[in-house]
């Protein structure tokens, strides 16, 4: 059975309890509640002395079948699926923080999530502190035992900045804070969370895991490391509870946010991801080389990708993440007018948001993403109005590179 890689390990299994009609694929549960035999056995589930499920909100066996599968890849201590990226941080962060704490964090942040946290988090009186999270000592400094959790995006989104997360992991760790990472950027089927000390991650699976922009989702994984006895927060529940993460999450903060994965997305994920690490690595391997030639191209002001030998980032990023720091790029071009010009010349790549999706995708995202933004805040956050970003779909290279070089033509 050794022989036996983690991804074939997930396609043999089937569901825990066998199909009436010996259904190859989990079917969908579309249960909302669930009917028991006796009373006596209600009273067990309801008060978490059995694993039955009882209402969909709570649980669900087509949900429950995908954060198995999504455990088993991770080796993790538990999944949580929600309904999306969002949905996840949000969740995660209403167990962590109280009023009165902080979070520790950059600027380059995605935006609703910096947006959760200057304005949501705020109103409950939770502080956010911006700091430069490559500087170790930077971090330490805004460290204090009020601090819920040190955040951090592994490869910032647009601006791409990596920090060493071995060196933020023990920053977080010497004052007794978990570090929380989005590690959205990579799959886990390419970057090991845990081996770099992260303690909790939260994913938007919208993007690699879907399957191709099928559905949105989101995932809280626990790696089930951090001791809360310190956290003035879940310290209480530290002595009764493996994780008192997982145990606030599950048995108070989803049930009360309302924000569980529907059966529908579930399935449609559970299958996502069945070819996530041959997407990805179709995906990544077709940015190193799109990137390589966007280089070459002199209308092309500068081409941001961590996998790029002459990249700041190189070094830290080939550690983490390997040769092939996954499928987003962005490249400047001289003005936003040359870039909008360009945009509207593409043919086969696609004016949208989101990232990994199976077809390419392009953006500004200064005044898409970032278009309610002050200037000010922009440029804090390292928003450029001459940055294009691209999400590298399945397509050929060289169809990729032939429609970004004829659309240059024009500018
Ligand atoms: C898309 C994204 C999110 C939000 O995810 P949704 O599924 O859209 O809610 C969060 N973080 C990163 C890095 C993302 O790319």
């Amino acid at each position: 059975m050794n022989k036996i890689n983690q991804v074939d390990r997930l396609l043999s299994l089937s569901y825990p309890k066998p199909d009436p009609y010996g259904s190859l694929s989990m079917p969908v549960y579309h249960a909302l509640a669930y009917e028991f035999s006796t009373a006596e056995e209600m009273e067990n589930a309801f008060c978490g002395r059995t694993d039955e499920h009882t209402y969909s909100r709570v649980s669900n066996p087509t949900v429950q079948y995908y954060e198995e599968r999504v455990k088993m890849l991770t080796d993790a201590y538990n999944v949580t699926a929600l309904n999306s990226g969002m949905a996840a941080i949000s969740n995660a962060f209403f167990t962590l923080a109280w009023s009165g704490s902080n979070i520790v964090t950059s600027k380059y942040l995605f935006g609703n999530t910096y947006s959760f946290f200057i304005n949501t988090l705020k109103a409950f009186g939770v502080e956010t502190r911006f700091c430069d999270l490559t500087n170790p000592a930077d971090v330490a400094a805004n460290l204090d035992e009020n601090s819920c959790a040190l955040f951090v995006e592994i490869i910032s989104n647009p601006q791409m900045e990596v920090a060493d997360l071995k060196k933020l992991s023990s920053v977080a760790h010497e004052n007794n804070v978990p570090l929380i990472a989005d590690t959205t950027i990579i799959p886990f089927t390419n970057f090991k969370a845990k081996d770099f000390g992260i303690d909790i991650d939260v994913i938007s699976s919208t993007k690699y895991i879907s399957g191709g922009g099928t559905s949105l989702g989101g995932l809280i994984i626990d790696y089930g490391k951090f001791n809360w006895k310190n956290s003035p927060k879940l310290n209480y529940l530290s002595e009764i509870h493996e994780s008192a993460f997982n145990f606030k999450l599950r048995k108070e903060i989803h049930r009360n946010i309302g924000a569980y994965m529907t059966p529908e997305v579930a399935y449609i994920q559970s299958l996502g991801l069945e070819t996530l690490s041959v997407r990805f690595d179709r995906h990544s391997t077709t940015c190193l080389e799109l990137a390589k030639k966007l280089q070459a191209l002199p209308a092309i002001k500068s081409v941001n990708y961590t996998g790029l030998g002459d990249n700041v980032y190189y070094e830290v990023s080939k550690r983490q993440f390997g040769e092939y720091p996954g499928a987003m790029l962005t490249f400047d071009l001289e003005s936003k007018e040359k870039c909008f010009k360009f945009m509207n010349k593409l043919q086969i790549i696609h004016r949208a948001t989101n990232l990994f999706d199976n077809k390419t995708l392009i953006i500004h995202p200064a005044s898409t993403i970032y278009g309610t933004f002050t200037s000010e805040q922009r440029s804090d956050m390292g928003i450029k109005e001459t940055t294009l970003r691209l999400s590298v779909g399945l397509e050929s290279v060289d169809s990729i590179f032939s429609d970004i070089k004829q659309a240059l033509e024009y500018i």
